[in-house]
């Protein structure tokens, strides 16, 4: 239910555009203007299935900027954590240990291929997996640690990467939101043996529905073209390394189209524009609303001083659940549409499932209550951001 919510909110939005309609939507894809041009392009030249030039552009765009050995374009994040799944071989009883305040995908891909996840809590300042409680939640089966960088804010890599060091098992980031942010100088999603990218319309680079799985461990990557091509080494036999193509191995195809690929590298492109834009509106929300936030125990994100944000959100802590409700209401009355966000997996019914329980994850089940995101996309004007600040600076919480 909440995620569709969510979901359609977006499209409430776009309905409304251009209208006379006030309304300011939680989330609006942007889009450069090049993107149709792009796409007839694709068409023109023959390009709709996968892993043409186009997708090799937006590979190698990718595998520069970020200093990754192999960047796939794959249909979703949800397929490229699947891919995860597949290539670190998960047997039916392995774990993995999630956080419990995610999205569905960052945890129902290991368990499709018959993991058992494990939930960690989550950090009160930056809402990541808290590594103070990763050691402990690991056993002789655990296979994968999953951090998420919730928002674009980075996780506590080098401890996570000690105790995964430590006990041999992977690190896949599920880096959904955050694409180009850093950890003490070093991207995210390249930290991992893996990363996964999402290009979702709600997300700050986009091709409708998209994703990347980032290959940082060398010895994953010829598996990794096998799985993503049906089971075979078609990769291989298109660069002419060898000269018939066979089934090598279990896969699926997780192939996205060179029309969206072609939308995809306008998107990666413009990057520069698309995160400026998006500091600003951060860096505004952040400051106009800091006396406000104060005054009424309202709490702002946190972003460590050692790392480079995403930009990918701004999210508010109320002091209760009643207060969030009643300031969502305040909003909405304005026409303004202001989420929460997820749901614990941990007392989820799947979560139960697999062993999760309520007081589990306390902070999760604390902060999921309490937490509302403000409008935020790259196309927001100023003077709608003026109208939901001085909405938001109108609310008074009950604390
Ligand atoms: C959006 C999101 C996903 C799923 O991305 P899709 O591309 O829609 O499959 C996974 N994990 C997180 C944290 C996300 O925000």
């Amino acid at each position: 239910m909440l995620y569709a919510q969510a979901q359609s909110q977006v499209g409430i939005a776009q309905s409304t555009q251009g209208s006379v309609s006030r309304a300011i939507p939680f989330s609006r894809p942007f889009s450069t203007g090049r993107e149709q041009a792009a796409i007839a392009h694709a068409i023109a030249t023959g390009e709709l299935a996968g892993d043409g030039a186009i997708t090799k552009r937006c590979h190698q765009l990718l595998e520069r900027e970020l200093g990754t050995h192999k960047a796939l374009l794959t249909t979703s994040c949800t397929h490229a954590l699947e891919m995860a799944a597949v290539l670190l071989n998960l047997k039916p009883g392995d774990e993995v240990i999630v956080p419990a305040f995610t999205f569905v995908s960052t945890a129902n891909a290991f368990a499709l291929h018959g993991a058992k996840t494990v939930f960690a809590d989550v950090r009160k300042d930056t809402l990541n997996m808290d590594e103070r409680l990763v050691e402990g939640l690991i056993t002789e089966r655990t296979r994968a640690i999953v951090p998420v960088h919730y928002a674009g804010v980075a996780c506590e890599m080098d401890s996570l990467r000690a105790i995964a060091e430590k006990h041999g098992v992977a690190i896949v980031e599920d880096n959904a939101h955050g694409l180009f942010a850093k950890y003490k100088g070093q991207y995210l999603g390249t930290m991992g043996a893996l990363g996964t990218q999402s290009f979702h319309e709600t997300k700050n680079f986009t091709c409708g529905e998209g994703g990347a799985l980032l290959i940082n461990d060398a010895s994953l990557a010829e598996r990794a073209e096998i799985i993503r091509e049906k089971g075979t080494d078609r990769s291989r036999f298109y660069r002419g390394q060898v000269d018939k193509y066979t089934w090598r191995d279990v896969g699926s195809s997780y192939l996205p189209s060179g029309m969206l690929a072609a939308f995809l590298f306008e998107q990666l492109s413009a990057r520069e524009q698309i995160q400026g834009a998006r500091k600003r509106i951060f860096d505004r929300y952040n400051t106009e609303l800091s006396g406000w936030a104060n005054a009424h125990g309202v709490t702002r994100p946190t972003i460590p001083a050692h790392v480079d944000q995403a930009y990918h959100m701004f999210y508010m802590l109320l002091p209760s659940m009643a207060d969030r409700a009643a300031l969502i209401a305040h909003l909405k009355a304005a026409e303004i549409t202001a989420p929460f966000h997820y749901v614990p997996l941990n007392t989820s019914v799947m979560g139960q499932r697999l062993g999760g329980r309520a007081g589990m994850c306390p902070v999760t089940e604390d902060i999921s209550d309490r937490l509302i995101r403000l409008p935020f996309f790259t196309g927001m004007t100023a003077e709608q951001q003026t109208r939901v600040i001085e909405r938001v600076s109108s609310f008074k919480t009950q604390a």
